[in-house]
């Protein structure tokens, strides 16, 4: 898996936020989308990557800068030298295991504050590892936790956009919290509902069954409910699973998986294949 540092910071660029708007009400955790502007025609950015935020650091760890990186979330735009990027940005807090004490992100919550026109840092663009199948009948499940949505809000853009020979099934599941949070469902623009329309294109959506109580999201139950076709998508070799999201869906999707399949060994053995033939591709953060 790739860590931080196989990303480089040294190609630095000035973006000014364009927009910025609070995607969940106010009484669930906050994720905003922000519209940035990179002016400089040296910067190019496709779908299926992210760019790096550096925000100067108190040097605690003897660090200038504080370097985290984002998913571009939706076709950049580009013309007349500058490049037009949403991003989707969870604030986010951490508790100290010691003290117990509740800290702050620290490239979250600096771009959570940002106000149009502010000008920020960006770095990139970084690959992920989410690409389009060049066999344009093969089958993707999706699955995007959080702000985990965000790359595949860009994806599936894309196709759908982009490819008009494409013909494969697309299931996205995505989950959060609380219905509250659900970035799909909030999306103002309501860009990919416009695609339940597509007869290869549908969406489940998981939620916690007590998200007061920090309860994990029943992405299992999401996909278990859809188990025979799961099954089905599996039996064939175009099949493809991507997966964005927290570092704790990952044990849970395996678990999952193994359900479905019948046992561990099942998934182990499908898992391997799908790894080897690049059909697995994720980010976990
Ligand atoms: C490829 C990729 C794409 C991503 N895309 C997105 C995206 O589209 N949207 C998005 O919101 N995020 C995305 N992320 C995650 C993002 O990069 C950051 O990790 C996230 O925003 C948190 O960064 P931060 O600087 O706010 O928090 P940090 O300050 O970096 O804190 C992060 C970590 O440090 C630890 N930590 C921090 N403070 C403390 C403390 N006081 N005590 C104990 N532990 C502490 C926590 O364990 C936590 O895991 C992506 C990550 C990757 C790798």
């Amino acid at each position: 898996m790739a860590t931080l540092a196989d990303f480089s910071n040294e190609k630095k660029y000035k973006a000014i936020v364009k927009k910025t708007s609070r995607l969940t009400p106010s009484d669930a955790e906050e994720v905003r989308e922000l519209v940035i502007e990179v002016q400089d025609p040296a910067f190019h950015c496709a779908v299926n990557q992210s760019f790096g935020v550096l925000v100067a650091a108190n040097g605690d760890f003897g660090n200038a800068y504080h370097h985290r990186l984002y998913s571009v979330a939706d076709i950049p735009e580009t013309g007349h030298n500058k490049t037009i990027l949403t991003m989707l940005v969870k604030r986010c807090f951490y508790i100290d295991e010691f003290n117990g004490e509740k800290y702050s992100g620290l490239a979250s919550n600096y771009l959570c504050d940002r106000e149009k026109g502010d000008a920020i840092t960006i770095t990139g663009p970084h690959s992920l590892p989410f690409e389009v199948p060049a066999d344009h009948s093969a089958n993707l499940i999706l699955i995007g936790m959080g702000t985990g949505i965000a790359p595949f809000r860009a994806f599936i853009k894309h196709i759908y956009q982009n490819i008009p020979d494409w013909k494969g099934q697309i299931r996205l599941f995505y989950g959060a919290k609380s219905g509250l949070e659900l970035l799909y469902l909030n999306d103002h623009d309501g860009d990919l509902t416009s695609y339940y329309d597509n007869e290869t294109f549908e969406a489940f959506h998981a939620l916690s069954p007590r998200p007061h109580m920090n309860d994990p999201i029943a992405i299992d139950q999401a996909l278990i409910l859809r188990a025979f076709e799961i099954v089905h998508l599996l039996s064939l070799t175009n099949t493809y699973i991507y997966v964005a999201g927290f570092k704790d869906i990952k044990n849970k999707l395996d678990e999952t998986f193994a359900k479905i399949l019948g046992s561990k060994e099942q998934w182990e053995t499908r898992k391997a294949e799908l790894i080897a033939g690049k059909k697995w591709a994720e980010i976990i953060y």
